[in-house]
């Protein structure tokens, strides 16, 4: 029993966006057809609010098309529907071969019949109680609920072809990725930095990631594993440089050098600094960290506004209202969280000080900081870059 069906995308704030949603639209469709690749030949287009993503043959995989539009931020609902022709007899024949298999075990629904094209000779109730009619003699046990419906069935009678559907599934939310420019995101192994990453990318953000490595003190297999975070992330993030940059050296003069106590704030201020250097390089215009208020001694407001001293340019930090277990919820629903607890040491678990501060003062860190040629160290360390490239899939481009 085969259905011609599509999938469709139904947009979110893109609406909102007057003037510029043309570009918003474009965006969208572009990166639906970007991800569609790798699942087969489907024609995408964008009608009345909707993009439609049409398979061309019988080889595509809709199973894959339809995950992988659930993870394109901007939109708010992604569906299946069946398409048929714009007579109630075509319709009706959809509603008893499609639907039951959908309904399987709903207990309660409502038809929402919707006429684009008004010279349909039904109105609205009328095609919803048609198909109520053949909804409730074909699938066993079901009951109809207007006011609150286990599932809505929903017939679309549009310009060219009517759709029925039952139910949606809620899209990944946000705006279209790049519409919102470039974020640097200083990604280490933990649970929360990929999560502030993905949630910037939902408001239109193309991530960079940069992580630091402590190389002997961190193994190779933590860096792997920092690899497969933004591996895991471009399910959503589609494409991410990955900068290493290793900070091996400033920490052991910075051990050699400071009081103990400062160790942990003067490593972040060095952090900050060379990551404003690599957002600068790479046309980046803010920095993304995973931190989350009062969560350790370096996420106090005090010490917050000192790394924050260090740089000039906006630093986002999603996460700085969760609480960890909101943190960890958007880890497994963004798939991070697996990778992220695997057991492997940070940089900033390397000579971690007994009694960090956690209400530093700027002079004081200053002080400090004075005692060690930060230029130079900087310098030294930036020259360590590499880079690699992520991408959803090998053809992503
Ligand atoms: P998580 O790494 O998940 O945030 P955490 O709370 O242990 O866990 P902290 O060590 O407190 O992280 O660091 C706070 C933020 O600093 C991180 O969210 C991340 O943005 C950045 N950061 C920490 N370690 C590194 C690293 N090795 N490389 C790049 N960024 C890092
Ligand atoms: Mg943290």
């Amino acid at each position: 029993m085969n259905f011609p069906e599509v999938i469709l995308c139904k947009y979110g704030e893109v609406v909102l966006k007057g003037a510029n949603r043309q570009s918003f639209e474009t965006s969208l469709i572009k990166e639906l057809r970007r991800r569609a690749s790798p699942y087969g030949i489907f024609k995408i287009y964008c009608k009345q609010s909707i993009v439609y993503v049409e398979p061309q043959d019988e080889l595509c995989d809709m199973e894959g098309m339809y995950d992988a539009a659930k993870k394109v931020f901007g939109f708010v609902g992604v569906t299946r529907a069946a398409v048929c022709e714009k007579t109630m007899e075509s319709i009706l024949d959809t509603a008893r071969r499609y639907l039951p298999d959908k309904l399987y075990g709903v207990r309660t629904f409502k038809v929402d019949a919707k006429r684009s094209d008004k010279r349909f000779p039904l109105t609205s109730p009328q095609i919803s109680a048609e198909v109520g009619g053949v909804i409730l003699s074909t699938v066993r046990g079901i009951k109809v609920d207007v006011k609150n419906p286990e599932v809505t069935v929903t017939v679309e009678v549009r310009d060219e072809h009517a759709y029925v559907r039952a139910g949606q599934e809620p899209g990944a939310g946000g705006l279209p990725l790049r519409s919102a420019g470039r974020g640097l995101l200083l990604l280490s192994g933990g649970i929360d930095s990929p999560v502030a990453g993905c949630m910037m990318a939902k408001r239109g953000m193309e991530i960079e990631a940069l992580h630091f490595e402590s190389f002997p003190y961190t193994s190779e297999r933590a860096r792997e594993k920092v690899m497969t975070l933004a591996q895991e992330m471009c399910e959503f993030c589609s494409r991410i440089h990955v900068h290493v940059i290793s900070l091996t050296h400033i920490q052991e003069v910075l051990r050699d050098n400071c009081e103990e106590d400062y160790f942990t704030i003067l490593l972040r201020m060095f952090m900050m600094r060379l990551a404003e250097r690599c957002a600068r390089e790479y046309k980046c215009h803010a920095l993304i960290t995973g931190e989350s208020l009062g969560q350790v001694a370096s996420q106090t407001l005090a010490a917050i506004e000192v790394t924050d001293s260090a740089v000039n340019m906006p630093v986002f930090r999603p996460c700085i209202g969760l609480d960890k277990n909101e943190i960890v919820i958007a880890a497994r629903k963004y798939g991070t969280f697996d990778t992220s607890i695997l057991p492997f040491e940070d940089c900033c678990t390397v000579f971690t000080p007994r009694h960090p501060k956690t209400q530093p003062r700027l002079e004081d860190v200053m002080a400090e900081l004075s005692k060690v040629d930060m230029e130079a160290l900087i310098d030294e360390a930036y020259a360590t870059m590499t880079t690699e490239t992520k991408l959803v899939y090998p053809e992503y481009r």
